[in-house]
């Protein structure tokens, strides 16, 4: 059986073409090698010369980010565009050279990805400015938000070479923004690392003494876990279950850290620091595993949970159980099949289907877009998330779709007519209908982030109705209907003048 792993980073790992082009046959992706090491040849030679803070060769950086999204499971052009996406900024070659070499998909993953890095932690209105860039840019293309994970995950591996300020801001944006996000959408791996690494240079005092109690928390139950690992999978079998996997899993740094704080700062009190997780194959040997081991140990009262029947708000679905292991010591066992394992792991990615074009199906998109309102949602019920900032980007913006796609940013209960004004003048003016999700809705609808907005307009029409006025909710729409009210009547009669 292999070791357990107590610590594992992303920093374990080799910032080369080789170790990407392993990385993409090991996780068996359907990507073209011979494309990716032309992009790898392209990156290298747009970065020539350049160094790092750290000292180390610049394509070390993008290479890095490259693998990180293969073991994402991301597809071809992400992981051609985390190649490319310092390119334009920081090297003699443009947007459109990668456009001509590697085609529209990968210029815009690219271009989402710089739009996005020319925004800076820098107070409450940069800071706000910068999570609004980030949903739109996430509702826009998901994929982007996988690109800046997997290059803020590499910048925070070498973070000791930047100056002490640098690694602050650099921190606390991490682990404000970036890491609630990866949380909603399920990516624990990453939301893990980015926190941990986060964790270690915001209080660096705490992140050592927790890490050292840590390790010796682990070594002292190495044995326990090895020892109850082979019962449990000798137990298993004997009942005819197909034990996929059987293998320890450990907390994070930054979720025992917050743990142990609402638990007068005592690691012990703690009972999920270390759990053996079981993958078998269906929800029916999950209910059956969880009956055998039972049956062979003591369970914890109280610490049984069920969460295949009540799945986590983010998804999360599996059994907890803790159990009392022959000398007393207890020890947490999670137990799923293999797609809830996946999901774990990586999130909404696990449930991506690509097109035949390999991108994202529009339906996907949808998905998206509830998980983000209900991200809104959440950070907004968050007082202390909230209190510091005092933010309202999340209450009075929506993100809705046009037919193509297109993300438009809206204020809260803007309705079709402010959606058709702001895609065009002329569109706002001739809107004679609109639907909503595919069906009909009247022009005062209030629209809802994610929803489908589709404009129907008789080139005909004289012009706008007065009677939006008492609806709309952007000023470009008001100004827009007032401007285009009939003229006057006296306007048009010889030698009479208003006043
Ligand atoms: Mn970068």
């Amino acid at each position: 059986m292999t070791k357990i792993k107590f610590f594992s980073y992303a920093s374990d790992i080799m910032p080369t073409i080789t170790e990407l082009t392993k990385t993409i046959e090991r996780e068996n992706l359907n990507v073209d090698i011979e494309l990716v090491r032309l992009a790898y040849d392209f990156a290298n030679q747009a970065h020539k010369g350049q160094t790092r803070k750290s000292g180390e060769p610049y394509i070390n950086h993008p290479v890095g980010t490259a693998i990180t999204l293969a073991k994402y499971h991301l597809d071809q052009d992400t992981i051609i565009a985390g190649l490319l996406h310092d390119v334009p900024e920081d090297t003699d070659y443009s947007l459109d050279d990668i456009r001509r070499e590697f085609g529209d998909d990968v210029a815009t993953l690219v271009e989402g990805i710089t739009k996005l890095g020319k925004l800076k932690y820098r107070g409450i209105e940069r800071y706000i400015e910068n999570l609004r860039k980030m949903f739109i840019a996430m509702a826009s293309d998901i994929r982007v938000i996988f690109i800046k994970f997997a290059d803020r995950l590499y910048n925070l591996q070498t973070l000791y070479a930047l100056p002490a300020k640098k690694q602050e801001r650099i921190a606390r944006e991490t682990l404000e923004i970036y890491a609630p996000i990866a949380n909603r959408l399920g990516i624990w791996q990453m939301k893990g690392q980015l926190e941990d690494f986060s964790f270690k240079y915001l209080y660096p005092k705490e992140y050592s003494s927790l890490r050292e109690q840590l390790e010796r928390y682990y070594s002292e139950r190495e044995n326990l876990l090895k020892q109850s690992r082979r019962q449990i999978s000798a137990e298993l079998k004997k009942e005819n279950i197909n034990v996929l996997e059987i293998s320890g899993r450990t907390k994070d740094l930054w979720s025992i850290y917050k743990k142990i704080q609402t638990h007068n700062n005592e690691l012990k009190s703690v009972h999920d620091i270390v759990a053996l997780r079981v993958v078998v194959p269906t929800i029916a040997e999950c209910y059956q595993a969880l009956g055998i081991i039972h049956s062979k140990w003591r369970p914890m009262t109280n610490r049984f949970k069920d969460y295949i029947a009540q799945p986590k708000p983010n998804g999360y679905q599996s059994l907890h159980t803790t159990i009392f292991t022959e000398d007393g010591k207890s020890i947490e066992i999670q137990i799923r099949t293999l797609d809830m394992h996946r999901t774990a792991e990586y999130g909404i990615a696990a449930h991506w289907h690509y097109d035949e074009r390999g991108s994202i199906k529009f339906d996907k998109k949808f998905e998206w877009m509830q998980e983000l309102s209900k991200l809104h949602q959440e950070l907004a019920k968050d007082k202390n998330y909230l209190d510091s900032i005092k933010i309202d980007v999340f209450q009075d913006r929506i993100f809705v779709f046009t037919p193509k796609g297109d993300v438009i940013d809206l204020p809260e209960n803007a309705t079709p007519i402010d959606f058709a004004y702001h895609i065009h003048t002329d569109i706002g003016n001739t809107t004679t209908a609109a639907r909503v999700n595919n069906q009909m809705a009247s022009l005062d609808t209030e629209l809802r982030s994610g929803d489908m907005v589709e404009i129907i307009t008789d080139k005909n029409r004289k012009g706008p109705n007065q009677d939006w006025l008492k609806f709309v909710k952007t000023t470009a729409a008001r100004e827009k209907i007032k401007s285009s009210a009939p003229k006057s009547i006296f306007a048009s009669i010889p030698g009479l003048r208003r006043f």
